[in-house]
């Protein structure tokens, strides 16, 4: 079989020419859908559809406890209003812990992962006075060698190594982290017992295929950590695209904003063309008063992530 070269920065893998391309959204239910959330959703949907490829819908709710009820059901009737249309189930992450305990029995059975009862001030006091990587507290590794406070309730964490993760992001370009130093070995697996998102995320992808990850830059940081969990489980590693993030005029995260309102997809045209001007596709401006069908089959005709290359984050247009 012919084999076309990809490159991940961490090696140069072999995928098959025939692969069909496989992208996802995955959003958390913390809350509605709005114009961030609303910008990742139609990039990764127009990135798969163009690649004559699939497009599957995650509710990532891992973290029961930042769950807001109602609104993963409000997030899947507003894509379905806007009309996206998701390929096989629906997944819910609270379907799939007994993969995720698998993943964490091999990696454990491995020697990477250890168990800590440090609790986050004790975190964050251990950092104290060490070198630190943007709002990322590292963790000093406490307790490596057993757990501090053996009867508290314990997190799984996975042991790092010094070495630099590199990866070439479609957008984003070279990406490089080394975790053990700015990041330190990280849950896995939280003292309530709930699996972590950088746990959940990786079995996720692997086990549904995923081939490139389009998601939000805010979300960059996280990857070289991932990366780390795929090699150690010996997944394949997905290619990444990381989108710009939708700022407020003070260049604060939307979805922490206060203008991160729910959007309402009866404005569904002009709000997908505002989402297509915020991904620099420069949609006419005839096509913001129409129907958002007449939007759509514009924008899977003219779709192009690479105007997206390099930039980071861009201003929302006003609510
Ligand atoms: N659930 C994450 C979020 O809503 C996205 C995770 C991902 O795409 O990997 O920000």
């Amino acid at each position: 079989m012919n084999a076309a070269k990809s490159s991940t920065g961490i090696g140069t893998i072999a995928t098959a020419d025939a692969e069909r391309y496989r992208g996802r959204f995955a959003p958390s239910p913390t809350g509605p859908l709005h114009f961030g959330s609303l910008t990742a959703a139609l990039g990764s949907y127009l990135e798969a559809r163009r690649r004559r490829g699939t497009w599957s819908l995650r509710i990532e709710n891992v973290d029961r406890t930042r769950e807001v009820p109602g609104a993963a059901d409000l997030i899947i009737r507003t894509l379905a209003s806007f009309g996206f249309q998701w390929d096989g189930p629906i997944i819910y992450q609270s379907d799939r812990t007994e993969h995720y305990a698998a993943a964490l029995d091999r990696l454990s059975r491995r020697g990477l992962v250890y168990p800590c009862s440090c609790s986050r001030s004790e975190i964050e006091l251990a950092a104290r006075g060490s070198a630190s990587f943007a709002d990322e507290v590292r963790y000093a590794g406490t307790c490596r060698s057993g757990p501090l406070h053996p009867n508290r309730p314990l997190a799984s964490r996975f042991r790092t190594s010094p070495g630099r993760i590199a990866l070439i992001d479609g957008l984003q370009g070279e990406v490089t982290q080394d975790v053990h130093l700015e990041v330190g070995d990280f849950v896995i697996r939280r003292r309530d017992g709930y699996f972590a998102y950088q746990l959940a995320v990786v079995v996720d992808d692997a086990d549904f295929g995923t081939t490139q990850v389009v998601r939000g830059a805010d979300l960059l940081d996280n990857t070289p950590r991932q990366i780390l969990l795929q090699q150690a489980l010996g997944f394949r590693f997905p290619t990444y695209a990381h989108l710009p993030l939708a700022v407020d005029p003070t260049g604060a995260k939307l979805s922490k904003s206060a203008q991160s309102v729910a959007i309402d997809p009866a404005r569904g045209g002009l709000l997908l063309w505002q989402a297509l001007a915020f991904l620099k596709q420069s949609p006419p401006a005839s096509l913001s008063k129409a129907p958002a069908l007449d939007v759509w089959a514009w924008a899977l005709e003219q779709w192009d992530l690479s105007r997206l290359l390099g930039l980071k984050s861009l201003p929302a247009p006003p609510p």
